[in-house]
């Protein structure tokens, strides 16, 4: 990959040059399109990494299965029907994981969006247009959910007009639900915060007849969450595909009861009077995520975690022998359900912040992205690596930890 020296280097040779901008068109002097080695990142000298992170959106996700690849790549040289792919793909996926139905979303978030979207309006399309604007309208308005599931990503749900009634307790639900209530929302990866947990949930919903909903957006591994919260009797589940499913990062799934599905999908393209017109997903993107789930459910899980612990072991074991270094193993048991190597160091002796060595690692060669962590310490997981990039992690944390040291 370009690193910084060259690409100043590269500019420097153009007397004309003021910003990044000004390399492409030289750049695609050298590569031109048909070139099947046509290598863009350079070519837009963007820094590419080994991510020891995880699967972080702003990191981009995951990196696609060549099985995804080709999925996406065979199925772009023909048309058909948009809703005739959803309607076939659906079907399927509804088989696998256990649901009524399912679709394909333009990820986690968008799949609330939807998914509410349509319990309010039901096959109604003069309400279906409506939205946002639900005041007067007779649609329900109002969304319970837990104060330590109420994050951010709940954006999805006030995006229908909807607002959040945040409670604690059962009693508390009891006491909120009204005729306004449109959904009982529930966040798997904050549930060990919350003083309800998922069965209990479910059953507050039955009760009051309100249906209930999951985003479990980054909570496979295991793999039996696919299903479980729908065997469990949630009403609609979401997950998102570019996570450890290494589907498309544009990508997720709506997974739940029919009547929910075929009203949420009003709401989405090709139709166009909805709020969701722009969570768009294409063909191909339809056809990838439902390879990625395939292959994601038929896998090795058993081999994949010992190949991970193994990996974790070795960086484990590299940096064990610098002096004022601990480590530790943990899982994190939630979301983000993988081996993850805590690195802690003595400040008195290992002279270094957690963000300088992140940035050493970073500006390094090659660039490495490590997890934060507190002060004195930095999280690294392997599920991202690709396969021997966890011997580089382990030699370039060691030269950086010994130079804090020395
Ligand atoms: C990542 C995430 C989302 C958003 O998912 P997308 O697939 O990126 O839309 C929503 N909720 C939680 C808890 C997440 O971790």
């Amino acid at each position: 990959m370009l690193n910084r020296r060259k690409l100043i280097q590269r500019l420097t040779a153009f007397p004309f040059v003021g910003g990044l901008v000004s390399t492409i068109p030289f750049a695609s002097a050298i590569a031109s399109p048909k070139d099947p080695k046509r290598e863009l990142f350079k070519e837009f000298g963007v820094r590419t990494f080994i991510n020891a992170a995880g699967t972080l959106t702003y990191m981009t996700g995951s990196l696609m299965h060549d099985e995804v690849l080709e999925a996406i790549n065979s199925t772009s040289k023909e048309f058909c029907l948009l809703d005739e792919v959803q309607d076939k793909v659906g079907e399927k996926i509804a088989k696998m994981v256990h649901s009524e139905a399912a679709v394909v979303t333009s990820g986690a978030f968008s799949a609330m969006t939807l998914a509410l979207a349509g319990i309010l309006t039901g096959k109604d399309e003069k309400k279906v247009a409506e939205l946002p604007h639900i005041a007067y309208t007779g649609m329900k308005s109002e969304v319970i959910c837990q104060k330590s599931h109420d994050i951010v990503y709940n954006h999805a749900l006030t995006n229908t007009g909807c607002k959040i009634i945040q409670v604690e307790t059962a009693e508390d639900v009891d006491k909120a639900v009204n005729e306004r209530t449109a959904l009982l929302h529930f966040l798997h990866i904050e549930s060990d915060k919350g003083k309800i947990q998922h069965e209990e949930w479910v059953a507050l919903g039955k009760k009051h007849g309100i249906p209930t909903g999951i985003d479990m957006a980054a909570d496979v591994p295991p793999v039996s969450n696919l299903w479980r919260f729908n065997d469990m009797g949630f009403d609609f589940v979401v997950i998102s595909g570019g996570k450890a499913m290494r589907g498309p990062q544009s990508a997720g799934l709506l997974m739940g009861k029919k009547h929910i599905i075929e009203a949420a999908r009003l709401h989405m393209p090709p139709r166009g009077f909805n709020i969701g017109r722009g969570m768009k997903i294409n063909k191909e993107e339809i056809f990838g995520m439902y390879v990625a789930l395939e292959k994601y459910i038929n896998q090795d899980h058993d081999k994949e975690w010992k190949e991970w612990e193994d990996k974790i072991a070795h960086i484990q074991n590299t940096v064990n022998k610098i002096s004022g270094i601990t480590t530790e193993i943990h899982v994190p048991p939630l979301g983000n359900h993988t081996p993850t190597l805590r690195i802690t160091w003595d400040a008195a002796k290992v002279k270094v912040t957690d963000k300088q060595l992140r940035e050493a690692m970073r500006f390094g060669t090659p660039s490495i992205e490590l997890g934060g962590g507190t002060a004195n310490s930095v999280n690294v997981t392997v599920f991202m690596l690709k396969p021997g990039q966890e011997k580089i992690v382990a030699t370039r944390l060691k030269e950086e930890l010994n130079k804090a040291t020395a």
